[in-house]
């Protein structure tokens, strides 16, 4: 497979030959249609596997081929600050050759500089959960017209107690035909119990 068979966006294909990247991994074979075609996904993957780019191409793809609403359209949640900056400069460095606005959101920094860049306008947000929910209270940034929600290593954001600010921060989304991917390590009750909550008619998928 090559990416080619998988995504249609030139200006994407461009980069990713750019990046070096020239074939897709397992994760990023099985989960990239699913995501182009709007379903739900629960994908077991660690890290390493590629699991960043599995659901980010794909976002960069439809986001970019639609026409741009200047609200926030996709919303990235990671437990920590360390990875929502990794999956941030990812995405910045797969969508460069696009128009695509983003912000990257997570506490322990000042909150001025990022109501700054939340107010012009963003359509793609990655976000630890506490300091999106401090914005979505004060009214810095909205999410009532999200079309994608992913939650990656959804297993460290219940082991970490984040399930109360997730599900506050749900109370901000109420599109009901939001597409939701959730990406996880590992799978035990509590992480079935908030999938069945969160997904409908899933794809699973496992690397
Ligand atoms: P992740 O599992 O998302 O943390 O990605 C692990 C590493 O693999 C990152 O450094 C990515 O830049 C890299 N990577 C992801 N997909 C590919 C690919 N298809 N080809 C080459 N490198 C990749």
């Amino acid at each position: 497979k090559t990416f080619a068979c998988l995504l249609t966006s030139e200006p994407l294909l461009t980069q990713l030959a750019a990046l070096d990247y020239h074939t897709p991994t397992p994760i990023q074979c099985e989960a990239i249609p699913v995501v182009l075609q709007g379903g739900d996904l629960m994908a077991g993957a660690q890290t390493g596997t590629g699991k960043t780019a599995a659901y980010a191409l794909p976002i960069l793809q439809k986001m970019t081929t639609t026409a741009a609403s200047g609200k926030v359209r996709a919303l990235v949640l990671t437990p920590t600050r360390e990875l929502a900056q990794q999956v941030f400069a990812s995405i910045q460095s797969y969508g460069v050759k696009t128009e695509l606005t983003q912000a990257l959101v997570y506490g322990g920094v000042s909150i001025a500089a990022q109501v700054e860049a939340l107010s012009q306008g963003v359509e793609l947000v990655v976000a630890t959960p506490g300091r999106l929910l401090e914005h979505l209270k004060q009214g810095a940034v909205s999410i009532d017209e999200l079309e994608i929600l992913v939650f990656d290593e959804a297993d460290r954001m219940l082991d970490m107690g984040f399930m109360e600010e997730v599900e506050q921060i749900l109370k901000f989304a109420p599109n009901a035909n939001r597409q939701t991917l959730l990406f996880s390590a590992t799978f035990d009750d509590a992480l079935f119990k908030l999938s069945k909550r969160l997904l409908s008619a899933p794809t699973l998928i496992e690397v």
